[in-house]
């Protein structure tokens, strides 16, 4: 457990694949503690919650999810059963934790999806085995407290930062933002389309960055990596990199309908493993549906069989 500024501790849980590890924060309230995000609820997380836990000078009396993705929600349920806790989780990504955690067909609903966006068989097979992997270290939170953007929590502001997760929310006091997967130092947050997703996530980005910039927080602490010193700064850096990854978007259609995964070798490469892919695919679908409304793409869809719907891109006549 780390030490913060402002009485803040930061807790950082393994995870098996990459970046490798999740930040937790511990925000001091006026009943203990208020625990954002909880890591992958992998066998042992129990166990290293409480080690962490008794090394905390108060209880933890709120855990706070700001997104649904298994390494920041899947431990929430092994937390509750150890602090009494209650749970507090956003409207919207409650309803998409369900949608994808408790839909026993949520693979085949990807599998429909990718088959839609030009994904070939053999490759599909591989992309849900590797989307399967984190769901056993997921437990359901049963009945969490719901909240929207503007509302506020033991006097942390709640801002909406959509783009990288629909729902996700970020906190902010004082000119500090607990930023989860909003803002993150070197890497650059994936913003992808989802089945489930809504229609346009990296517009969202977008608009969560510009907001970020009007806020102008001193500091943010991300779910991964380095504390970013210069929250707005990172923001403008985010946004140009979007500027320019759209232009090679742009580049990579013409006048022959192309499918997202087909877009997504001159964009991401041809060497990716599978669980590469399959971000690739939906971040390339999220950059053409960022052109669609730009009036930069056209979007084509077909229905051969009235099960899958297949959708391809032509750059704007
Ligand atoms: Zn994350």
């Amino acid at each position: 457990m780390e030490e913060l500024p402002g009485g803040l501790r930061r807790v950082t849980m393994p995870l098996p694949s990459r970046p490798g590890h999740v930040h937790c924060y511990l925000l001091p309230v006026d009943d203990g503690f208020m625990l954002v995000d909880t890591g992958l609820g992998l066998p042992d997380a129990a166990e290293l919650w409480a080690a962490e836990l008794e090394q905390l000078p108060g209880p933890v009396s709120t855990i706070f999810i700001t997104h649904f993705h298994p390494d920041h929600l899947g431990a929430t349920t092994d937390v509750r059963e150890l602090t009494g806790a209650r749970v507090v989780q956003g409207r919207l990504d409650a309803e998409q934790a369900a949608i994808t955690w408790e839909n026993s067909r949520w693979s085949e609903v990807l599998a429909a999806w990718f088959r839609g966006n030009g994904v070939p068989p053999e490759v599909i097979a591989e992309l849900i085995g590797q989307g399967e992997l984190y769901r056993p270290f997921i437990r359901r939170v049963l009945d969490p407290e719901l909240v929207d953007d503007g509302d506020h929590l033991h006097g942390w502001e709640i801002v909406a930062a959509p783009g990288h997760a629909d729902g996700q929310l970020t906190l902010l006091k004082d000119g500090v933002l607990i930023a989860a997967d909003h803002l993150l130092l070197r890497i650059t947050p994936t913003v992808g389309l989802w089945p489930a997703s809504r229609p346009d996530p990296l517009g969202d980005y977008l608009g969560s960055l510009q907001r970020t910039i009007d806020l102008a927080p001193d500091i943010a602490y991300s779910g991964h990596g380095d504390t970013v010193t210069d929250p707005v700064g990172r923001a403008n850096e985010l946004i140009a990199h979007h500027a320019e990854r759209l232009l090679v978007t742009a580049g990579a259609i013409g006048t022959e309908p192309r499918t997202a995964y087909e877009v997504s070798f001159p964009l991401f490469g041809d060497d990716l493993r599978p669980a590469a892919r399959r971000f690739a695919v939906a971040e390339t679908l999220s950059h053409l549906e960022r052109l669609v409304r730009d009036g930069e793409a056209e979007r084509h869809e077909l229905q051969p069989n009235g099960d899958v719907t297949n959708v391809s891109y032509t750059a704007a006549q």
